[in-house]
């Protein structure tokens, strides 16, 4: 909070900046603190979700504040997005990695003092020549992006950050400013630690993505499912799969199923193909990429309309930031999750080959995610709450939220389910056991003398269709796990079902799904000739400038443009997205688009 008038008279100018330079009215979420911090020269770790807008709680004060911020970035591809971006607004930035021919001229460009912003990789730190070149210019900030790198404890430690503290040391007046989306308790005070930044210079924003829509099916027919959803949602979309197998199976089928662009994406492909297909999905407006977790690290596009789940991800934290990935511009979005049992069989059975201290923690994560897929409740409030947070019990924003499904008390059909399994010898899959339940004719059941068990048709009509989300729910639970050769044996809780000491209720699919117009489909004007206008020229300048149309305007902008109809560049400036650099470019060819329309 500002403690003095000159302060409160710095956040002014630092709104005012805000609205010329990136045409935003006002801050978000927290920004404001942290910027706050960065123009008083204090020290600070910034964890805000993914979208929130952290790069420009560095880039503004760096606009403000004489000498250059130098920001450190984990990815090349990152830093490139981060520049085009920046420029696109008219701030002095420059990248100095191997990637970049203009070496030269960006450190004369640094030493004269004309950069606000320089992009490096943690390995430069290390570099005594580097440390020379940021002794020949005044530095205003260290920005460390990614920040929870430089934690072990963190799920993607970089030893190259670590050479970052002996760097910023030797500049003991610059503050630092880290940022990060993903830091648990343990990582932030760890991050806080190894960079030197004090307690009181956390700033922690809330999780919550509003205009994601989470949503978790049980996966019948993928590429149905998947289509279903790309009929939904026109906008460019991420599809995870678990192999890389699956990328090339399932974009080839949904390629064909829906007639749009789908490409695969994954480390085994020709590198030039996989650069390829990730900077074609980058420009594009309604491409759709199918890839291994490993995508979307580098990528900061920030209109991507959906995150679908072809199997069950890692973690609620993993899934969580792969989600993420979706609708950094505000506008809605939509999280879909298609799991199977079969997947949380198979991580369970994976839990075997992880070293013993280990195990107990995976477990606990694979707990946490199948609780999460089992919930009647709000999907966002289990996701929170994970995360620490109070958050309502509902969020009017997800799949059981908008469509309530029903629990019923299956306590009962799962003790003839586990004994039926036990009876027959832990061995034999899901197909059998039901025959057996249900008492159905077979010959195989005969021939293994199943059908002079107990559990011989004990389960009758009524209660049949019960079995199979059952039995996803005991896997997904792991009180039936598959054994080698893909039959089920009981595990941990299975005795405890069996005895009556551990009830189960099972959430089962609202009846008739509730049908829903498509929200993309409401948030931006289809059919609208204006709009499909100015879609167009930001295609043609985008071309033009060689950089993804995201980057001239959002669709946000183009909204509230064919909305509002403004009639000249000081009602055009008046729109949200439209800086003083971007009026001046664009002003005049957009101004022209709407009259004619
Ligand atoms: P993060 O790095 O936190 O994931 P970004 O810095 O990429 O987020 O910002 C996400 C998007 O939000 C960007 O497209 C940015 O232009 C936009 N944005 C940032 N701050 C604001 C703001 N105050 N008002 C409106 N949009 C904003
Ligand atoms: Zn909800």
């Amino acid at each position: 909070m500002p403690s003095d008038s000159s302060q409160i008279d710095r956040l002014d100018d630092a709104r005012e900046q805000l609205r010329r330079l990136f045409g935003f009215e006002r801050f978000r979420g927290r920004q404001e603190d942290v910027i706050a911090r960065v123009l008083a020269g204090d020290s600070t770790l910034a964890v805000m979700p993914t979208g929130a807008g952290k790069s420009l709680t560095y880039q503004l004060p760096a606009t403000m504040l004489s000498g250059t911020c130098l920001v450190i970035s984990p990815l090349i591809a990152l830093m490139h997005d981060q520049l085009r971006a920046a420029r696109a607004n008219g701030i002095r930035a420059a990248t100095l990695t191997s990637a970049d021919a203009d070496w030269r001229e960006t450190q004369d460009a640094f030493r004269a003092g004309e950069l606000d912003l320089l992009y490096v990789a943690p390995e430069r730190a290390s570099q005594p020549q580097f440390h020379d070149l940021l002794s020949a210019a005044p530095l205003c900030l260290f920005a460390v992006d990614e920040a929870h790198c430089v934690s072990e404890w963190g799920h993607d430690f970089r030893p190259d950050y670590r050479q970052l503290r002996p760097l910023m040391d030797a500049f003991p007046e610059v503050p630092r400013l880290a940022l990060t989306a993903t830091a648990d308790r343990r990582t932030r005070a760890d991050v806080l630690d190894q960079l030197g930044i004090p307690e009181q210079g956390l700033v922690i924003a809330g999780f919550d993505r509003p205009n994601i829509r989470y949503a978790m099916r049980h996966r019948d027919n993928p590429v149905k499912q998947l289509a279903a959803l790309m009929a939904e949602q026109a906008g460019p979309g991420i599809v995870y799969a678990p192999t890389r197998r699956k990328t090339e199976d399932i974009a080839a089928k949904l390629a064909e199923a829906t007639g749009r662009e789908v490409r695969p994406y994954h480390a085994g492909l020709d590198p030039a193909v996989r650069a390829d297909n990730q900077a074609a999905f980058v420009a594009s407006e309604e491409m759709v990429i199918v890839a291994t977790v490993a995508f979307g690290m580098g990528i900061d596009k920030p209109d991507v309309r959906f995150v679908a789940h072809a199997g069950i991800p890692k973690s609620i934290e993993a899934y969580y930031q792969e989600t993420g990935r979706a609708g950094r511009d505000g506008d809605p979005a939509s999280a879909v999750m298609l799991w199977g049992a079969g997947d949380f069989a198979m991580a369970r059975q994976r839990l075997g080959e992880v070293a013993q201290e280990r195990q107990a923690g995976e477990r606990a994560r694979l707990d946490a995610l199948a609780a999460l897929v089992e919930t009647p409740g709000c999907r966002r409030a289990v996701l929170l709450r994970h995360f620490g947070e109070d958050p309502p019990e509902t969020c009017g924003n997800c799949d059981n939220c908008l469509n309530p499904p029903g629990v019923i008390d299956a306590t009962e059909t799962a003790r003839k389910l586990l004994s039926a399994v036990y009876r027959t010898g832990q061995s034999f899959g899901f197909g059998h056991i039901q025959k057996v339940l249900t008492g159905a004719e077979d010959d195989r059941i005969r021939q293994r003398g199943h059908d002079r068990l107990s559990v011989f048709g004990i389960v009758d009509g009524e209660e049949a269709p019960l079995l199979r989300p059952l039995s996803r729910y005991l896997q997904a639970n792991g009180a039936l796990v598959a054994t080698e050769h893909g039959g089920l044996r009981l595990a941990g809780d299975a005795r405890a079902i069996l005895t009556g000491e551990k009830p189960v209720s099972i959430v089962l699919p609202p009846k008739r799904q509730r049908r829903r117009k498509s929200r993309s489909a409401e948030a931006n004007p289809v059919g609208d000739p204006l709009f499909d206008a100015l879609r167009e020229l930001r295609r043609e300048l985008a071309a033009e400038a060689q950089v993804p149309p995201y980057v001239v305007f959002h669709d946000a902008t183009l909204r509230e443009m064919a909305a509002t109809r403004p009639a000249s560049l000081t009602e055009l400036a008046e729109i949200g997205g439209v800086g003083a650099k971007k009026l001046d470019a664009y002003g005049e060819r957009f101004l022209d688009a709407i009259r004619r329309h």
